[in-house]
């Protein structure tokens, strides 16, 4: 009997990213793999994926550095780029591609002695106002790394959307438009701006290259929608197992808190999995999990290594019996929603103790 174990999907993998790529045609695909690969284990997936994508993009140099040597060869991305001027000679040595979005980055590079120049991605603000160079400071920005002699020319660019899972909000367009704007007078470098929600909802905004990342896994950008209405596969499928049935009497509460009773006898099942494995401690009743095939409720608060459901007084479940949290036939996204948040945190958040077991079953 096991403990929260997540099977991932290796095939479902593959079935996205040839999803995608259908989609955006003959935009360059780049797979983010930060943050653990979402939580999937980023060696793993991609090493599966390397030869079917065209570059990865993660967010910190250390994640850069465990691709590198585990041996992958393909393009990769600092997503914010550089935080330390000391990590230059990394990036160098390691040959990563890195974002820029500060005057400090780019002070860093300018004074930096480098043995072969940086290929850089001039992260411009179009209009999410997070990270990148306002539309008005561009110009300098482009004149100095093009001075510069440790940066690559020709300069590619880059930016991000804040609302593009909203499709009748005007912001994209805007977005776009700066973005086209900005960089029209340097058709030479490559221009990125979409992530997952891109690639679905505004076609306009390929470009060179895409850089999906919660699509790969099967999960969507949006939080009204699930993976499944693009045709995409769940690739992490979150189990665990019965560890106890139990009798539940009309009028107990379950679990910390008391905050749940039973408003009639009942069968209660007890499920290996918690907050210590990443599962939301803020999960509320109601929240639906899969045994046997039905869904079943969580009743009480969700502990540390272990979460209750309500099996219905009819119950014929067994200690053992294996429990899906969500994945396969329980989309996550669905979770979500019931929780408060959004799948990618979901799958994100789960913590070292929990297994992954990979497979390619189709
Ligand atoms: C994480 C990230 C992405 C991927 O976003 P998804 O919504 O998961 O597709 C793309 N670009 C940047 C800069 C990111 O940080």
């Amino acid at each position: 009997m096991k403990a929260a174990t997540a099977l991932i999907n290796l095939d479902a993998l593959t079935h996205n990213i040839h999803k995608i790529r259908a989609i955006v045609t003959s935009a360059q695909v780049w797979a983010m793999v930060k943050a653990n690969g979402y939580g999937h284990g980023m060696l793993p997936v991609a090493k599966h994926i390397s030869p079917l994508v065209d570059g990865f993009g993660v967010a910190r140099l250390d994640e850069a550095m465990k691709l590198r040597e585990a041996g992958e060869r393909n393009a990769i991305l600092l997503l914010e780029g550089f935080y330390n001027p000391s990590d230059l000679p990394i990036l160098v040595e390691s040959d990563l591609q890195t974002a820029i979005h500060t005057f400090e980055q780019i002070e860093a590079i300018e004074q930096a002695n480098l043995i072969v120049p940086l290929r850089v991605w001039l992260k411009i603000d179009t209009g999410m106002h997070r990270i990148g160079i306002r539309p008005e400071q561009v110009d300098e920005a482009i004149k100095r790394l093009t001075q510069c002699k440790n940066v690559e020319k020709p300069l590619n660019f880059m930016s991000h959307f804040g609302c593009a899972d909203e499709l009748d909000n005007p912001i994209t367009q805007s977005q776009l438009s700066t973005f086209e704007t900005l960089t029209k007078a340097h058709p030479s470098g490559l221009k990125t701006i979409a992530a997952s929600s891109g690639c679905f909802y505004w076609p306009q905004s390929y470009f060179d290259v895409v850089r999906p990342g919660i699509a790969l896994y099967g999960i969507s950008p949006a939080e009204y929608r699930n993976g499944q209405s693009h045709d995409l596969l769940p690739v992490m499928t979150m189990t665990s197992s019965l560890i106890a049935v139990r009798d539940g009497k009309k009028g107990e509460p379950v679990g910390y808190g008391a905050k749940w009773v039973a408003e009639k006898d009942t069968k209660l099942g007890v499920v290996a999995i918690g907050y210590g494995d990443g599962y939301p401690r803020t999960a509320p009743n109601g929240t639906p999990v899969l045994i046997n095939g039905r869904i079943v409720p969580i009743v009480g608060r969700v502990s540390m290594d272990m979460l209750t459901v309500d099996l219905g007084s009819d119950a014929i479940d067994k200690v053992g019996d294996e429990v899906i949290l969500w994945g396969e036939d329980l989309p996550v996204e669905e979770v979500a929603r019931h929780v408060g948040t959004i799948g990618y945190e979901l799958v994100t958040n789960i913590t070292s103790r929990v297994e992954l077991i990979y497979s390619d079953k189709k």
